[in-house]
């Protein structure tokens, strides 16, 4: 069974994921353990995190990720602002370690006008640091593939892969997000693109590195380096890219995580329209 679900709100206290989880029909969620743009750091209470747990075991939710803040850029050239992002990495990390979080997803950052080489030297320099002081046991880091969009790095399988190659011993691996993909110029959407594409993190990354789809359309034209999420089928990438990547015989094994845009009961609709797209298996003669 394919394992569907949407990043819902943290907000007042991080067990009501899972009651916001279940009122959309999700099986998997995704989640901030603070504002996403902000840098104040929000301590939970023991009880906060018992709740947290004993919610998890009830709905059986699983897996459960974490989406780290939007303000981190490990590739920063603004000394201050590496610092910075690498002790709210380290932060937020340990408290998935606590909360035996099963994945941390992160964008891996920016370049902002700097050479992309100095960018990536930057990020691999920077999680040397976090994993100096963090020991993964429980949650496996997840760097996500990107859109390009302000010089972003993680726009390439080849950028991941020289990303990953210096922790191979860790628990690190990859979130495929299908708009990012997209926009970066992968054509998901047709059988051709999307199976070169597979091959492409077979033979670079190893297609068991990848552990969690963010499943969104995309607003903007293919190969646009834009970032810009669409509800399931209204966008570019269309029902074909889903279709695809819910019925493969590897990808289907991972959770599915919407993060399309949040109005009325959208999630619930975005869910049902990947549902639609599960082929049964034929029926044995
Ligand atoms: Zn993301």
């Amino acid at each position: 069974m394919v394992r569907i679900g949407a990043h819902v709100s943290s907000s007042k206290s991080i067990d009501l994921v899972f009651d916001r989880g279940i009122e959309i029909g999700a099986e998997t969620v995704q989640f901030f353990l603070s504002s996403p743009r902000s840098w104040a750091w929000k301590e939970r209470s023991d009880n906060e995190k018992e709740l947290f747990q004993k919610k998890r075991e009830k709905t059986g939710i699983y897996p459960v990720v974490v989406h780290s803040s939007y303000l981190f850029n490990l590739a920063s050239a603004d000394k201050n602002l590496r610092e910075k992002s690498i002790k709210g990495v380290i932060n937020e990390l340990k408290m998935c370690e606590e909360l035996k979080i099963d994945y941390y997803v992160i964008h891996a950052g920016k370049a902002k006008g700097q050479d992309e080489k100095e960018a990536l030297k930057n990020i691999i320099e920077s999680m040397k640091k976090v994993f100096s002081e963090v020991e993964l046991i429980n949650t496996t880091f997840l760097y996500e593939t990107l859109a390009g969009q302000k010089g972003e790095i993680g726009k390439t399988t080849d950028e991941l892969a020289v990303l990953m190659e210096p922790f191979s011993d860790k628990n690190i691996g990859i979130c495929v997000d299908t708009c990012h993909i997209y926009s970066a110029g992968y054509k998901i959407n047709e059988e051709e693109g999307f199976y070169r594409y597979k091959k492409e993190l077979e033979e670079k990354i190893g297609l068991e590195k990848v552990k969690v789809i963010h499943c969104n359309d995309s607003k903007t034209p293919f190969n646009s380096r834009k970032d810009r999420h669409e509800h399931i089928g209204e966008g570019s990438i269309g029902y074909m890219g889903f279709e695809l990547f819910l019925n493969d015989e590897y990808f289907k094994n991972l959770p599915f995580i919407l993060e399309t845009p949040k109005s009325g009961n959208w999630d619930i609709i975005n869910i049902e329209r990947l549902r639609n797209l599960i082929k049964s298996a034929p029926v044995a003669q």
